[in-house]
């Protein structure tokens, strides 16, 4: 199963994309997991990409898209994947479907979690006292939520004219999103039967 996960800073998506990839034996490919492990192994991406994340600007796309390529290519990105922070912008998101067109694969569903900026705001303060993140600063929070604005929903747009966007009501409890998840995704098995 190819998975994607859309939607603001806060909004869920990163636990949700954790609990599927446990659930359909899938890897959780996380953009911004990844640039943090380079960053605490001091690779060269890892010394290149620091500021940009402690700024909330986005990696340059080239860096980017090659990430994701590698990372499609490894053995257990086989049977499928869910994607998480990327693509963030439709540059990212014609990379991914050339990426994809290459090795003969689609998206199944483009999970959409809609959620309100106050509600988001809310959220990413509670997380930056549990977790202390560098980039959860109220500057960085701010820059992140706007560059989410300005060109990532158009992401969210472009899927949803594909049919494959699943919006959901990403302001309900964890355990509400996943069930609404679960049938979705149920749904689309019927139809890929019938
Ligand atoms: P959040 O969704 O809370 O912003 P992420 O972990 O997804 O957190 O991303 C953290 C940071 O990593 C981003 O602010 C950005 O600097 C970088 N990043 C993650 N994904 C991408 C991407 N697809 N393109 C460019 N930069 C990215």
């Amino acid at each position: 199963m190819n998975l994607l996960v859309l939607g603001p800073q806060g909004s869920g998506k990163g636990t949700q994309a954790a609990r599927l990839s446990e659930d359909h034996s899938i890897p959780h490919v996380s953009t911004g997991e990844m640039f943090r492990a380079a960053i605490a192994a001091g690779t060269g991406l890892g010394r290149r990409v620091e500021p940009i994340l402690a700024s909330g600007d986005l990696v340059p796309d080239d860096l980017t898209v090659s990430l994701i390529r590698e990372r499609l290519s490894e053995p257990d990105a086989g049977k499928g994947f869910v994607l998480d922070g990327f693509p963030r912008n439709l540059a990212q998101a014609e990379g991914l479907d050339a990426m994809l067109a290459e090795i003969d694969r689609e998206l199944d569903a483009v999970l959409f979690f809609d959620l309100s900026d106050e509600i988001a705001v809310e959220r990413l303060r509670g997380r930056a006292e549990d977790e202390g993140r560098d980039d959860d600063t109220p500057e960085a929070i701010a820059r992140r939520l706007e560059i989410y604005h300005e060109q990532t929903e158009p992401v969210v747009e472009r899927y949803r004219t594909t049919g494959k966007l699943v919006p959901l009501h990403a302001e309900r409890s964890i355990e509400a999103v996943a069930v609404e998840i679960a049938e979705a995704l149920e749904l689309l098995d019927e139809e890929a039967v019938a």
